[in-house]
């Protein structure tokens, strides 16, 4: 296995690509302000991804899952690498979040819950998922049986038609269906799931948030508002406009009695730090195109053109 680590200049951030040979993983491991105080971890849990969203450079192919020691790996190496000691870390997160749809790799996902509870007892592990039609019954038992697991749906429009746009995979829940399983999520564990909102032109006004509030309990859900990451490096800068747009709708959100935060990752300008840039995923994919399958939203294929990527530590 090769590891390649790329550093941001924002000093908080640092990507890690991670090359099996025959399948290409991506995590992201970021500091607030030291390790020790927090520490966000980012990893993979399979290599593309078969949901196509149609912001996400993972969206285009999918090679494979990721077995629970390619996911639990993930975290020990981030760790070794920057001289971590977990016992010393006051708060840390782990995220499935980086590339892949957790929930459709759930043997080895809870395999890796598992592991990772046991190592770091005290960290918190978020599944974030896109809702595919899954058994969510085994989801709620996972989260009862490790407590320290949270889950996260990325609902990212306020109405079906939208969010099939922009997650094409077909065999997934609808918004109406995000909210019951959440709301069983939320009853079977008594901790609140988030809904994860990518905030974007189209999708901010008054009437967005007025139908997410018919449809999400307050009292049930917290907000995440996601300010939009460009999969296209050359437009990166673009994000100015997009973190006002996250700002004004967790004003909107907010007076509806949700709970908000918003989630702007750093590094977004410089190593596609930010959701669904993998911008290094790309390039394997380019390069090894006999092992990337099309996944359902790819409308183009995928061209072998290598692009210089900086060196890395
Ligand atoms: S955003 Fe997540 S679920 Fe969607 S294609 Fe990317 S990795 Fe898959």
């Amino acid at each position: 296995m090769a590891v390649k680590r790329i550093d941001s200049t924002d000093q908080n951030v640092s990507k890690y690509v991670f090359d099996f040979g025959n399948a290409v993983a991506e995590a992201v491991l970021y500091k607030y302000p030291t390790y020790e105080a927090r520490t966000v971890i980012c990893c993979s849990t399979q290599s593309g991804c078969p949901v196509g969203c149609r912001f996400c450079g993972a969206g285009d192919a999918f090679v494979r899952s990721l077995t629970a020691d390619e996911i639990v790996g993930q975290v020990q190496h981030l760790f070794a690498d920057r001289d971590i000691d977990p016992a010393k870390v006051e708060k840390c997160q782990i995220m499935f979040m980086s590339m892949g749809e957790p929930l459709l790799n759930f043997g080895h996902l809870a395999d890796a819950i598992r592991q990772l509870h046991a190592l770091y007892p005290r960290f918190s592990l978020l599944i974030s998922t896109s809702a595919p039609a899954v058994d969510y019954e085994r989801v709620n038992a996972l989260s009862v049986e490790v407590p320290a697991v949270g889950l996260q749906f990325s609902v990212h429009e306020s109405t079906d038609a939208a969010r099939d746009a922009l997650v094409p995979f077909k065999a997934k829940l609808n918004l109406h269906q995000i909210a019951a399983a959440g709301e069983a999520w939320f009853v079977a564990t008594g901790r609140q799931p988030f809904f994860n909102y990518r905030a974007h032109e189209g999708n901010t006004v008054q009437a967005d948030a007025d139908r997410i509030y018919a449809m999400f309990d307050p009292d049930v859900w917290q907000a995440t508002i996601s300010v939009v990451c460009e999969r296209d490096e050359s437009v990166a800068a673009a994000n100015v406009r997009q973190r006002q747009l996250a700002t004004d709708f967790m004003g909107k959100l907010g007076a509806y009695g949700y709970s908000t935060r918003c989630f702007d990752p750093a590094g977004q300008d410089d190593i596609g730090g930010g959701c669904g840039q993998l911008w290094f995923v790309q390039d394997w994919m380019r390069n090894n195109p006999e092992l990337a399958r099309p996944s359902v939203g790819r409308t183009f294929p995928i061209v072998h053109a290598p692009r210089e990527v900086e060196s890395a530590a």
